[in-house]
């Protein structure tokens, strides 16, 4: 099975802090996109069960190789990054239609994507590139399976699970319970820095004349604050429960919650 997993370079939300501007201050450094290091261990027990290879898509700028670097030595095959200049500040559209547009010119099964990112988080670009090439989508997956032709997804739903299939290719975006990302071993590690990381210009995905880009984003940023700073909790504690429940609907109707 070949598939192309998305990954993302995000800043580190170990630092994650805002800039002067109110934007995030992406000068920290750059990690894979946490629900993408989960669809990439998905995808690589996919390969190891099944056969085939899994290839890295990233839409990103020039210098972010660190995270790619990484995701190779966990075990994908190679990786294609796709910037250019022209692409800083892309709106998620424009971001869906670069992916898409390269997707074009890979050979591929499946296509695995996060769930959302922890930067962005618009949660869109999976769905986006699908119905630009036409794939069925299956999103929340917290569990991937293949059979002949065709691929297998269980769905997160608000009361268990539901069982969805769809024919090859698809697009499947994944969430953090498909099971814990492998840390790259030693041999990994040597063996990513030899392993290719082709880059493409908008050019060279058949994109040069088309409205994608920063200066052709469909949404704008206004405005970023931190969340307000979280009042005193007063935890109710060694009582039985009738007055532990006393003590919570006063609490509430002190504040006139009830
Ligand atoms: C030169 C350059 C500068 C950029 N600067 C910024 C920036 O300052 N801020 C910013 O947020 N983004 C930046 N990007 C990336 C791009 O603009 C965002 O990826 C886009 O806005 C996606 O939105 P999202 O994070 O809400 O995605 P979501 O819809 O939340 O993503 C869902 C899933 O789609 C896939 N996906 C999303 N984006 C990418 C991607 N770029 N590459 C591979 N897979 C992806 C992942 O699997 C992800 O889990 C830059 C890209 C380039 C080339």
């Amino acid at each position: 099975m070949r598939i192309v997993v998305l990954m993302k370079p995000v800043p580190d939300p170990g630092e994650e802090r805002l800039g002067a501007d109110g934007r995030l201050d992406r000068s920290v450094s750059a990690v894979i996109n946490g629900n993408d290091e989960y669809v990439l261990e998905a995808a690589l027990q996919l390969v190891e069960a099944h056969g085939g290879e899994v290839t890295l898509l990233s839409m990103a700028p020039a210098g972010m190789t660190d995270p790619i670097r990484k995701a190779l030595a966990m075990g994908a095959a190679r990786a294609v990054l796709v910037t250019d200049p022209g692409l800083a500040g892309a709106c998620a559209w424009s971001t869906a239609q670069v992916l898409a547009a390269a997707l074009r010119t890979l050979e591929y099964d499946l296509v695995l994507a996060g769930a959302d990112t922890s930067d962005g988080g618009g949660g869109v670009v999976g769905s986006a590139i699908a119905t630009l090439l036409h794939h069925p989508y299956l999103s929340h997956a917290r569990k991937i399976e293949p059979f002949e032709g065709g691929v297998r997804v269980e769905r997160i739903s608000a009361v268990g699970h539901d069982v969805l299939e769809a024919a090859l290719p698809a697009v499947v975006a994944g969430t953090q319970l498909l099971g814990e990302p492998r840390y790259p071993s030693l041999r990994g590690i040597m063996g990513a820095r030899s392993k290719e990381i082709a880059t493409r210009t908008l050019a060279e995905i058949g994109l040069d004349d088309r409205p994608v880009g920063g200066a052709h984003a469909t949404t704008t940023l206004l405005d970023t604050r931190a969340p307000a700073a979280r009042g005193s909790t007063r935890v109710v504690r060694d009582l039985d429960p009738a007055a532990a429940a006393a003590a919570i609907v006063d609490f509430l109707v002190e504040r006139r919650a009830l």
